[in-house]
C-alpha cells in the first residue's frame, strides 16, 4: 500500500537503520543522506520517510511531506554553503531511476551544465 515501508525497498532499509547511511538531515517525515556514488563535491539524497515509488506519487498520496522533501532540499544546500545547486527527480528506467523510493538529488559544489544528459 502507498506509504507503506516495503521489505525489499533499499531506501526503507535506511530509513529503518536496517543499512547504514551518512545521514547529514533528519526531520519528521524525511531523511537526508550522502549517495554512495556521487557525481559532485555534494550529492546528498533527499527522501520521504513514507514509501512512494516516485516523486509524482509523493506529491498525490502525501503532499506536505513531497513540500517537506523541497524545502530540506534549500536546508542540505545551505548546510553544504552551497550558491547553486541542483535538485533532480529520476522518474522511470529511461531517465535513470533505479530505486524505486522517491527521492531528491542535491547536486552541486561543482559547475553543473544544462541541458544535463
Ligand atoms: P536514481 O538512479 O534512482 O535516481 O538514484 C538512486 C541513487 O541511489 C543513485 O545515485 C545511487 O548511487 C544511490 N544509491 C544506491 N544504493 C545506495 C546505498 O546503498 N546507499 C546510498 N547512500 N546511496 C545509494
Ligand atoms: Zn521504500
Amino acid at each position: 500500500m502507498a506509504g507503506e515501508p516495503h521489505e525489499d525497498c533499499l531506501f526503507c532499509k535506511i530509513v529503518e537503520g536496517r543499512i547504514p547511511a551518512t545521514i547529514v538531515r533528519e526531520t519528521e517525515t524525511t531523511v537526508a543522506f550522502r549517495d554512495i556514488n556521487p557525481q559532485a563535491p555534494t550529492h546528498v539524497l533527499v527522501i520521504p520517510k513514507a514509501h512512494y515509488q516516485d516523486a509524482a506519487a509523493l506529491a498525490a498520496g502525501a503532499p506536505e511531506t513531497a513540500a517537506e522533501v523541497l524545502r530540506e532540499t534549500r536546508a542540505v544546500a545551505e548546510q553544504e554553503r552551497l550558491d547553486s545547486y541542483r535538485t533532480i527527480f529520476n522518474t522511470g528506467a529511461g531517465a535513470g531511476q533505479t530505486v524505486w523510493h522517491a527521492h531528491a538529488h542535491v547536486l552541486g559544489g561543482r559547475g553543473l551544465e544544462w541541458p544535463p544528459g
